[in-house]
């Protein structure tokens, strides 16, 4: 009798432990798996993961590229929206119609109305005036609200924003940039799909540009866990000084998504032995333009990545090296902007 029901409990643990297991993902066991995600309409949760290939342009080095922009709505960012929202929602912190709130520069708060949309959740977008119209289009026909902050406050200003909203107001914010789940998502979705692609299944540097630095961190993470040694690259963009006596180069602001140091997520301690490499503006607006001409609808953080992934490929110890990097979002995204400026 005894035997019997030690058996018993033991086919139980086993049940509970694999429905920990959702596909793509890894939730803490502390989170309730009983409050089911919505069952009608929501389909997101059902997609495959993105494809990881292998892309040489011209007679340059092999880089293993993420293409992220494959996800449903057109980032890399689907990943985090879908990670912080489906944990909210299963440890009933937010319910059908709660509005979210996030300060995004664009792909997270694109990423989040299309899962607010999905899961009944009410959305607002608060960015700073200057962000590309089409992103404030996309936004809105996935019925989320937009608001701008001015642009001289950037995205600071945002987020102060959401902050003095949610004081006045029931909102939950995900707060991208301070949630520990951002780089989760990566971790514990994108670095393993990469893993499961890649023959040999190892990685000697994974390159990225850095916004909130969850998808540095994440992936570094990921790859750390399955043993790999991998140097966790972040790719610099800077603008050149034309006069002889300024500073000789500063932060590049061209290429949306990509920010300065505003992270808590990103710092040397999260990722150690990172090594920097420095992209200019116009080279990774023209590598993006190269990436388009061989059939990749990408945006330019995705010529910034390959760059920097072709000056890391330069390097002696990495020559031979298997070096991955992610295409975060799509083209289209940017037809008012300087990357489509000479095919106007
Ligand atoms: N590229 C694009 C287009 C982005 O929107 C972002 C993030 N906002 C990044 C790259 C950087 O990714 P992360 O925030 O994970 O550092």
């Amino acid at each position: 009798m005894r035997r019997i029901q030690a058996r018993e409990a033991i086919v139980v643990v086993t049940a509970v432990a694999m429905l920990h297991i959702i596909p793509g993902y890894w939730y803490p066991r502390s989170i309730s798996l009983t409050h089911h995600l919505p069952a009608t309409n929501y389909y997101i949760q059902m997609l495959s993961p993105t494809p990881l290939v292998p892309i040489r342009l011209e007679d340059g080095p092999e880089i293993w590229c993420k293409l992220d922009f494959l996800n449903p709505s057109g980032s890399t960012k689907d990943r985090i929206a879908r990670f912080i929202v489906e944990k909210a929602w299963r440890e009933r912190r937010i319910a059908r119609g709660t509005t979210v709130v996030e300060a995004s520069s664009g792909s997270t708060s694109i990423a989040l109305a299309l899962v607010c949309a999905q899961m009944g959740l009410r959305f607002v977008a608060v960015m700073p005036e200057g962000v590309s119209n089409e992103r404030v289009k996309i936004i809105r026909a996935y019925g989320g609200e937009v608001r701008m902050t001015p642009r001289s406050a950037g995205i600071r200003g945002a987020i102060a924003e959401t902050e003095r909203m949610a004081e006045t107001e029931t909102v939950f914010l995900p707060r991208q940039f301070s949630n520990e789940d951002n780089a989760a998502a990566h971790r514990f979705g994108t670095a393993r799909e990469i893993l499961n692609d890649l023959p040999g299944g190892a990685v000697d540097a994974v390159v990225s540009g850095v916004g909130t630095g969850g998808t540095l961190v994440g992936l570094y993470r990921g790859f750390c866990d399955a043993g790999c040694r991998v140097t966790p690259v972040h790719a610099r963009p800077i603008e050149w000084s034309a006069t002889e006596d300024a500073e000789c180069c500063s932060f590049s602001t061209r290429i949306p998504g990509v920010l300065d140091s505003i992270s808590e997520i990103f710092s040397e301690s999260a990722l150690p032995g990172m090594a920097t490499v420095e992209v200019r503006g116009d080279e990774a607006m023209d590598t993006t333009r190269k990436l388009m001409c061989n059939g990749f609808p990408v945006g330019p953080s995705s010529g910034l990545n390959y760059r920097a992934a072709q000056l890391v490929a330069e390097r002696e110890e990495l020559h031979e090296g298997v070096i991955v990097t992610i295409f975060p979002d799509r083209m289209e995204r940017y037809f008012s902007t300087e990357l489509f400026g000479a095919l106007a």
